[in-house]
């Protein structure tokens, strides 16, 4: 018998506030959405949510054993989409070292190992996902926050960052983390969901052709409320935002793209990645729900 979901019904509390903006300083902000308690910085346009859940509130919801049942049912399409990411990321990588922070349950590492023959390291903070990715693959990944783990020092060709980025309390710290990691000269890669404005188009023209064909059609709600057992993104990130983020903590974002995110890859799904592909490529806009960059090492922090 199915388990009731414990996690569904209960709520976050939002007693954490941000005072400074993550990404520029800035101490003003104007609200975006109220009901998802959404805010934005007046300086920089960087999105977030605040008041926001604490860290020990996200960290149980993730840790919740169940969390993961829908990751092991989709295997098959899993590893189709993993796959695709990998031969991304192999086109670009200078090496074959890899640290995947926020590793989940390991499916990326274990095929980068296996297929690509890379050495590979990863962190993640849910025990469950810890305790699967052991069980599985035979990976042993660091448990916790990248930010508060031991990571080695310029030691990794590729760091990579599969929507994780949306998650943390502090993209900067984070980004500062990864590049600590890098070998000078290496590749970050990150994928995460597209706030530019280009990604509200696909949702609203569904909505209007239901209630053209007479069918019912919810509005198109851009920023949901967080709860336990649903994806807790804390930052919604544009293209330009992250651009500067990236620049400012040593990175040069070198291509942005739309990324392939469907667990369940169909023709259908593979198709309209393509045409959004072809679209970024040609008009610099991005009409998917979530965008793929590449950033290079270009310095040490603090050295411009
Ligand atoms: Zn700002």
């Amino acid at each position: 018998m199915a388990e009731p979901s414990r996690t569904a019904t209960a709520s976050f509390s939002f007693e954490e506030t941000v005072v400074a903006c993550d990404v520029c300083g800035a101490v003003e902000f104007r609200p975006v959405s109220r009901q998802a308690v959404v805010v934005e910085c007046r300086r920089c346009g960087y999105r977030f949510v605040n008041p926001r859940p604490s860290q020990a509130e996200i960290v149980a919801a993730y840790s919740d054993p169940h969390f993961y049942d829908a990751w092991i049912e989709d295997d098959a399409g899993r590893i189709r989409m993993w796959s695709k990411r990998l031969d991304l990321v192999r086109k670009e990588a200078t090496g074959r070292t890899l640290l995947d922070v926020g590793a989940g349950i390991g499916t990326f590492l274990a095929l980068a190992r296996d297929r690509a023959g890379w050495s590979v390291a990863g962190t993640e903070v849910s025990s469950a996902a810890v305790a699967i990715a052991r069980q599985r693959y035979g990976l042993e990944l660091m448990r916790g926050q990248a930010e508060s783990l031991p990571l080695p020092r310029a030691a990794f060709d590729t760091v990579t960052l599969w929507h994780v980025l949306e998650h943390v309390p502090s993209p900067s710290r984070l980004l500062d983390v990864c590049h600590a990691a890098l070998a000078p000269g290496g590749r970050l890669v990150i994928a995460c969901p597209n706030d530019d404005d280009t990604s509200q188009v696909e949702p609203r023209v569904k909505a209007w052709l239901k209630r053209r064909l007479g069918r019912p059609a919810a509005l198109a709600v851009r920023y949901e409320r967080l709860r336990p057992g649903g994806e807790i993104h804390l930052s919604h990130f544009t293209t330009p935002v992250l651009r500067r983020l990236l620049q400012d903590h040593g990175f040069r974002m070198v291509s942005v793209t739309v990324d392939d995110h469907y667990p369940a890859p169909s023709w259908k799904t593979t198709t309209r990645i393509a045409v959004y592909r072809a679209i970024a490529r040609l008009t610099g806009r991005n009409f998917g729900v979530a965008m793929l960059v590449v950033a290079h090492y270009r310095a040490p922090v603090g050295t411009g």
